[in-house]
């Protein structure tokens, strides 16, 4: 189990997660207004590929593996045509590579023989797509302006805990409590925002209170005064 911010949480210093939601959400969209994915793709599938590669590595490390996977992998085809091997030494760098090429070469067989080779927008079929867990679908369905839940990534679990806006642990139940409180047309931004500010400003070890929109009366772990 990660670590769990919960404790840094101070109660009944704040009012309440649903009178604080919207003005959280406002003051973010202001502070960090370039927001958004962190992945570069320019098609549905590139879109798709890029997120289950991004597993247990970073997004600038996917954006240097794609740069050169896309010019030579461009139809679910492509990624069936060349030799396991090949597939796996051509990702290597993103990490995972066996599980990855598997997953991926399952997804582009699916894709093939379901869905004539696109990406489907419905959400149960991105889910049934061999290495395709419940964030890599909802972050391809936000992407494509239909969100159906909250991605809940490290930051987001972490954001999310800090603020008071929910009390689990787990992702499943975190998004549970996300999507019960924020408006579904902020279900796409919301966590671009709160990734964006766990990278710029509340770090994991050391948030930076003082710079913080949200410290002074949104926020009950806000070190601020403490
Ligand atoms: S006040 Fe501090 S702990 Fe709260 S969100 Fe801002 S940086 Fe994070």
């Amino acid at each position: 189990m990660p670590r769990s911010y919960l404790p840094e949480v101070r109660r009944g210093k704040v009012a309440p997660k649903k009178e604080r939601i919207r003005p959280i959400i406002e003051r973010l969209a202001v502070e960090h207004a370039d927001a958004k994915i962190a992945l570069t793709f320019s098609s549905p599938l590139e879109l798709l590929v890029s997120v289950m590669l991004s597993a247990q590595t970073t997004d600038v490390n996917v954006n240097r593996v794609t740069e050169k996977l896309f010019l030579k992998y461009k139809r679910p085809a492509d990624y069936l045509a060349v030799p396991v091997a090949e597939l796996e030494r051509d990702i290597f760098a993103t990490g995972f590579y066996r599980q990855k090429t598997k997953s991926l070469r399952g997804t582009m067989q699916r894709l093939l023989a379901e869905h004539d080779g696109e990406v489907p927008e419905d959400f149960d079929a991105l889910l049934k797509l061999p290495g395709v867990a419940r964030k890599t679908a909802n972050v391809v369905s936000a992407e494509r302006g239909a969100a159906q839940g909250i991605v809940v990534d490290t930051h987001v679990r972490r954001l999310s805990q800090r603020l008071g806006l929910t009390k689990q642990e787990d992702p499943v139940k975190i998004e549970g409590d996300l999507v019960r409180l924020v408006r579904r047309e902020d279900w796409a931004r919301f966590p671009h925002l709160l990734i964006w500010h766990g990278r710029r400003i509340c770090d994991a070890r050391k948030p930076r209170c003082e710079e913080c929109p949200l410290a002074l009366d949104l926020c009950p772990s806000s070190r601020i005064g403490v």
